[in-house]
């Protein structure tokens, strides 16, 4: 270091401009680009940024600091295309909805964010909240709380009655601030207030509730809930301010016309049929599968009194289905996005969506390209995230274990490191 020091001078260097490097040692990298795995290999980090990837275990200076993984597998850090980091699934869930102020949410969601980063997921988008969602993705940004990189949708648009509208089952004689049903729309004009408003708030996507949900407190879960012109109002307003919006959707009337008006991502997708799949294909719409969600619901729904009474025949319709969609989905041809409605289900078990997404028949190296580089592209992140290539931010992840041969090692996560700051080694 000394030597260093005076040679910095001698060059009329700052002594700021020789950081220290992190060499991460990685018995096996996936890194996010190419289809097969690289063993024995060196990724070099300097300040947040990869500076190098070489072949071998690159010697140490003094200097270097030495991460050894050279019995685990290094992949670039997760990005789950769909979380609710402000909630969690509970049996008193309806309850918190009604006696929560923000800060208490505020606080549950800097939990959520913290369990969610040390599960390996670097990056997340919000998809729908009370606008906590914005406040703790400055949190994180400023280094005040612990948790992914987040792009937040803010809170969602939704029709009246709709499964984003969030006085649903709530008893008419008490009011709630207009700040409340901020987002529940009914025409194309005041769905094109709602992306301004959006924007005005500091959201960085779109979200909209093309269908009916499973777990509003609300009738039908598959029926359209915008029409057309609605949704192609959202979406040419939104490209205005460089938004692109994910469509909840599991019907498929509501399916189609969210890709016809052309949203980038159907969230859920459940009963799509084949011609939706054609127009999949056709807009090159991304499809987001949250099986893990459905699966959870499945479960959830056997607990009696778990869930509000109009919820449960859509918890059991959904849930026998979402698995087998992703299947013929995958098969035939449509674009996955990873992604999981986190939230749902507890934080942290993310990862689990790897399993059922091979179990769906989707390779395990093709599940992770859709979890980086895929959902790196959609952010418009593609020169920063999605790969561990020299000049990408340092979002490095590695598991115990062989994930190519063993899907649950991905729940095995010893290593987090987001913007080349370790979070998790274990
Ligand atoms: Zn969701």
């Amino acid at each position: 270091m000394k030597k260093t020091y005076l040679l910095a001078l001698s060059l009329g260097l700052s002594v700021s401009s020789f950081a220290q490097r992190t060499l991460i040692h990685c018995g096996t990298l996936i890194d996010g680009v190419s289809n097969s795995p690289k063993s024995q290999m060196t990724i070099i980090v300097e300040k947040n940024r990869i500076t190098d990837v070489q072949s071998g275990y690159t010697a140490a200076q003094a200097s270097d600091k030495v991460v050894d993984m050279k019995t685990k597998t290094v992949t670039p850090g997760w990005i789950d295309m769909h979380v609710h980091i402000e909630s969690e699934t509970s049996k008193d869930q309806y309850l918190k909805r009604m006696s929560y102020n923000m800060a208490d949410v505020a606080y549950e969601a800097q939990k959520h964010a913290n369990t969610t980063l040390m599960a390996g997921f670097t990056t997340v988008r919000d998809l729908g909240g009370t606008g906590v969602n914005i406040s703790i993705r400055n949190a994180i940004n400023k280094g005040l709380v612990v948790g992914p990189r987040i792009f937040t949708s803010g809170k969602t648009i939704a029709t009246t009655g709709g499964h984003g509208d969030p006085t649903n089952g709530i008893n008419s004689k008490y009011t709630v601030p207009d700040d409340v049903t901020d987002g529940v729309v009914n025409s194309p004009e005041e769905g094109r207030q709602a992306v301004r408003q959006r924007y005005k708030d500091g959201a960085d996507a779109i979200k909209i509730t093309a269908t009916g949900g499973v777990l509003s407190v609300a009738k039908n879960g598959k029926g359209p809930q915008f029409t057309e012109n609605e949704i192609e109002a959202i979406v040419s307003t939104a490209k205005d301010y460089g938004f692109t919006v994910a469509a909840h959707a599991h019907g498929a009337e509501g399916m189609k016309r969210a890709i016809r008006a052309g949203v980038t991502t159907i969230e859920h997708g459940t009963f799509m049929d084949d011609e939706a799949i054609e127009l999949f294909k056709k807009h090159g719409t991304y499809y987001v599968p949250t099986i893990i969600a459905g699966k959870t619901v499945g479960d959830s729904v056997k607990v009696p009194g778990y869930y509000h009474p109009l919820v449960v025949p859509k918890a059991i319709e959904t849930s026998k289905q979402i698995a087998a969609t992703f299947a013929k989905a995958y098969k035939a041809g449509v674009k996955v996005a990873f992604g999981t409605d986190a939230g749902v289900f507890p934080h942290g078990y993310n990862a689990k969506e790897f399993q059922y997404m091979v179990e769906g028949g989707m390779p395990m190296m093709e599940a992770i390209k859709s979890a980086t580089i895929v959902n790196a592209g959609i952010l418009g992140m593609k020169d920063d995230l999605g790969s561990i290539e020299k000049g990408k931010l340092a979002d490095i992840v590695a598991v115990d274990g062989d994930p190519l041969q063993d899907a649950k090692a991905m729940m095995n996560v010893v290593l987090v490191m987001k913007e080349g700051k370790i979070y998790k080694q274990k």
